[in-house]
């Protein structure tokens, strides 16, 4: 019987079960409610890039990625509706693997670590409590600025790709096609419109299928696309936020999320969930009071991720305007140091 103070976290999805792990391994006690349940298919383009993957291999769990197929990426190439790139070498490998197995791995890793995990069960916390932690992901918001935006991913074979990951800026947002296993691509795209979509289910293909001539077209052409790993998400939000001005104490989208274009989203969760690590021990161990831990954790990740967060939301706006989406790919296509920067500048 372990004489630490239990901690709940609310959210096994990236953040919440890497969280879970590494508390565990420091012996502390830990419930994790999960609404659904595992394996999963989520929204997301499944490219880890980032410091996310140092976190990985110190929890142990990069050799374990590995062994279940995560394939390493190491070029990337651009497409607008006028320009593109040529194969850019990442200048960092990234991680690619499926949610559905990656989840459901971590899921596993944490019971095998003694962890107490609840699925399907939505916890209805209101507000700050002590012992709690939130990793429930982003939080919605329906509108931003007058725009909707939203989420779309399929796996698909027979899809030929010039590069590890190929991002493709179309009229109403990106789609990126990410090389899962040699016949596996990961489809993801975020888009925004002016109205609601009611019919992503049945129209995702005029989405993520690109326009009539375009190479995403091309690519496309001869795709089998896995219908069961559809899915979808509304009411994104990408407005930077500060992790000390939540009351409660969060990790991973739950504090903020980061433009998707930058394929550092799920590195944020790792390490938003390792920065925390320390301070909520020295709580569960009685050596710091919740408010303080809460605090410093909180202190750790704003200063991790202040300078992302803004090279992001440029990034992020310049992908949808047409004139900065030519000049982007062109500077990037020129210029190494160009994109160097832009690559340091977002993860
Ligand atoms: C279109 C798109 C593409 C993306 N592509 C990439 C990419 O290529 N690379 C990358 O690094 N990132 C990408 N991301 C971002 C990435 O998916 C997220 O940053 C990451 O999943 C965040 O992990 P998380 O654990 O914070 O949240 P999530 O993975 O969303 O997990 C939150 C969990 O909490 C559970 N939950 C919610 N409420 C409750 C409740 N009340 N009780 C119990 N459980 C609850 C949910 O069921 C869920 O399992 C993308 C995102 C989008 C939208």
């Amino acid at each position: 019987m372990s004489d630490q103070r239990p901690i709940t976290i609310i959210g096994g999805g990236l953040a919440g079960l890497t969280l879970g792990i590494g508390l565990r391994r420091r012996g502390v006690p830990v419930t994790l409610c999960e609404a659904g349940a595992y394996p999963r298919h989520r929204v997301c383009g499944e490219f880890i890039s980032g410091r996310g993957q140092a976190t990985l291999a110190r929890l142990g769990l990069q050799e374990r990625l590995l062994a279940a197929g995560a394939r390493p990426a190491t070029t990337a190439m651009f497409f607008s509706e006028s320009r593109t790139s040529n194969v850019k070498r990442l200048p960092e490998p990234a991680l690619c693997i499926s949610r559905f197995q990656l989840d459901g791995l971590l899921a596993f890793e944490f019971r095998a670590l003694g962890g107490d995990l609840i699925e399907n069960h939505r916890h209805k916390q209101t507000g700050a409590q002590e012992g709690h932690v939130r990793a429930t992901g982003r939080r919605s918001q329906p509108v931003d600025r007058g725009w909707r935006l939203f989420g779309l991913k399929i796996h698909a074979h027979h899809i030929a790709l010039e590069a590890d990951l190929e991002m493709h800026l179309t009229r109403n947002g990106y789609v990126g096609l990410s090389r899962l296993s040699e016949d596996l691509v990961n489809v993801c795209g975020l888009f925004r419109s002016r109205t609601t979509q009611p019919d992503l289910a049945t129209e995702w293909g005029s989405w993520l299928g690109g326009q009539p001539g375009s190479r995403l077209r091309d690519r496309l052409a001869k795709a089998s696309f896995v219908e069961a790993s559809f899915c979808s998400v509304a009411g994104i939000a990408l407005r930077p936020q500060k992790a000390l001005k939540q009351d409660e104490w969060c990790v991973g989208d739950a504090i903020t999320m980061i433009p998707p274009v930058t394929g550092n989203g799920m590195s944020m969760a790792f390490e938003s969930a390792e920065l925390a690590l320390e301070p909520l021990h020295a709580y569960s161990q009685g050596r710091m009071s919740w408010q303080n831990a809460q605090q410093q954790a909180a202190r750790r990740c704003d200063e991790a991720f202040a300078r992302r967060l803004t090279g992001s939301s440029f990034l992020q706006t310049a992908v949808f305007s047409p004139a900065w989406r030519w000049l982007l790919i062109s500077l990037v296509g020129r210029w190494p140091l160009v994109w160097r920067l832009l690559f340091k500048d977002t993860r």
